[in-house]
């Protein structure tokens, strides 16, 4: 079934080739200009939710959609200083983007979050992400066709981050699900890990830090982006 998103962005130059791109990669988009507008949307499964909006704060609308519904929203933010408010989760947001920001990434973030969002019944299902295959199962992961050797909390914290690629992981939870879930502990502990994770991918991008917040496994970009970009319109 197709994912729909509510797009909650006001400036047309932005939401109408951001709609076309979503629609081509079989996304069904509902838009709305404005907060009013958003809080009255009916069935979606996302919602990318822009902060300056005319009518009501984002931020407030953020806030409404949360106490009513568990649905995941992305909120898209034009200034990085509202970035540490936003994941600050007061506001119940499971993800942002800054503008100006790339397609594919917008992409693999609403993914991330829409099967975080659904219910686990593949639990010990390998994660595929790029080159990387990573089973529970089996408690192998293959880079390349190549199985890599991991120690064991090596193992889990990137099965964890395979779990929701794209998708941030935030430090606190990463170490209460890999370690234990009252650690008290060292959290620098987390940052050997991740350090020695990432010599052992061939590209330390595999693993992004965000920084405050926590980590997020993506496939590093080998060479130009093909796909559309969310600032072009077409046609
Ligand atoms: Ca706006």
């Amino acid at each position: 079934m197709s994912v729909r998103v509510l797009l909650v962005e006001d400036d047309d130059a932005i939401a109408t080739p951001l709609a076309r791109g979503l629609e081509r990669e079989g996304l069904t988009v509902q838009r709305c200009a404005t907060g009013l507008a958003a809080l009255e949307a009916e069935r979606y499964d996302v919602v990318l939710l822009d902060l300056g909006l005319p009518d009501i704060d984002g931020f407030e609308v953020c806030r409404r959609l949360r106490a009513v519904s568990e649905v995941p929203i992305i909120v898209v933010t034009a200034r990085g200083d509202e970035v540490d408010r936003v994941v600050g989760l007061e506001l119940g947001a499971d993800d942002y983007m800054v503008k100006p920001f790339g397609f594919r990434e917008l992409l693999a973030r609403i993914r991330a979050v829409t099967r975080r969002a659904q219910p686990r019944t593949d639990d010990n299902q390998p994660r595929v992400v790029g080159r990387l295959e990573v089973d529970r199962r089996s408690h192998r992961a293959m880079l390349g066709g190549k199985e890599l050797t991991l120690t064991p909390k090596e193992f889990d914290l990137l099965a964890l981050l395979a779990e929701a690629p794209g998708a941030v992981f935030e430090r606190s939870r990463i170490l209460e699900q890999v370690w234990d879930p009252h650690w008290y502990g060292p959290t620098k502990t987390l940052d050997v890990h991740i350090a020695s994770l990432r010599k052992k991918l061939d590209d330390p991008a595999w693993i992004e830090t965000v920084r405050g917040v926590g980590f997020r496994l993506v496939e590093p970009q080998v060479g130009a982006d093909p796909m559309p970009d969310a600032s072009r319109s077409s046609g």
